[in-house]
């Protein structure tokens, strides 16, 4: 069998969705792989505490240092391909994926190839504000991949963000956040919404399929499995 590509995972925002993409990286390649197997990963795991603050004191050159920090050290440490295990950061794409020589599988990618794959066309995005509001993660979308992309209104997208900086990042599931998620979600299904991305890496702790009427798409689950799609896909350097 060859060698697996190994991965390396940008973690620690959070670390509740890190954990996940560990979890489902390690599952997946067992199920693919059968015995014990599992998969080959770094991960460079940041302090939260820090990148949020700089995040709403707009400090993005700050964060960018940071990312490109990160992702050369796990270029030094043999990683064969990136993985930013987090929605929001990936303003920081191109900056990050100029620092290192190595690729980075950008989460928007396999989340729009899976909305294409099932037949949909108008989504509605649920993340940060950030990721919401700002143009890098909707443009992407929409430039790139040809999705018509909504967002919820001001108002719930008040709730969507400070639930998830508040609560989710801090380990905290509510079942009065589950339930004012099911509201904004079904405020969207009768906007007209086909869809919702799943695009904040801590949702899926909260909701799940059963929470919405409209399909949900996971980009935690859909980024870690395409994750092990390359790593199994591409030779691995020793
Ligand atoms: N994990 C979240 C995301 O996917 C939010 C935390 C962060 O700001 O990185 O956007």
């Amino acid at each position: 069998m060859p060698q697996q590509a190994v991965i390396g995972l940008i973690g620690g925002m959070s670390w509740e969705s890190s954990a996940e993409y560990y979890r489902i990286i390690n599952r997946e390649v067992r199920e693919r792989l059968g015995g014990v197997h599992s998969a080959r990963t770094l991960m460079w795991s940041v302090d939260f505490g820090e990148i949020e603050r700089l995040q709403h004191q707009g400090e993005w050159d700050r964060l960018a240092e940071e990312m490109k920090d990160a992702a050369r050290r796990l270029e030094r440490g043999g990683a064969d391909f990136l993985v930013l295990c987090t929605n929001t950061m990936h303003r920081l794409a191109e900056e990050i994926a100029g620092a290192v020589a190595i690729p980075l599988l950008h989460i928007a990618d396999p989340t729009a190839e899976a909305i294409h794959g099932s037949g949909f066309q108008r989504v509605v995005l649920l993340g940060t504000a950030f990721t919401m509001e700002q143009d890098f993660y909707k443009g992407r979308l929409r430039e790139t991949h040809g999705l018509d992309v909504l967002i919820p209104e001001a108002e719930d997208r008040r709730v969507v963000h400070d639930i998830i900086y508040r609560e989710l990042v801090a380990g905290q599931v509510l079942p009065a956040s589950r339930q004012a998620y099911r509201e904004v979600i079904a405020r969207l299904v009768a906007r007209g919404a086909q869809a919702i991305v799943l695009g904040c890496t801590e949702i899926m702790l909260l909701v799940s399929d059963s929470d919405s009427a409209a399909p949900l798409f996971d980009t935690t689950r859909l980024h870690a499995l395409a994750a092990v799609e390359r790593a199994l896909t591409m030779t691995g350097q020793e």
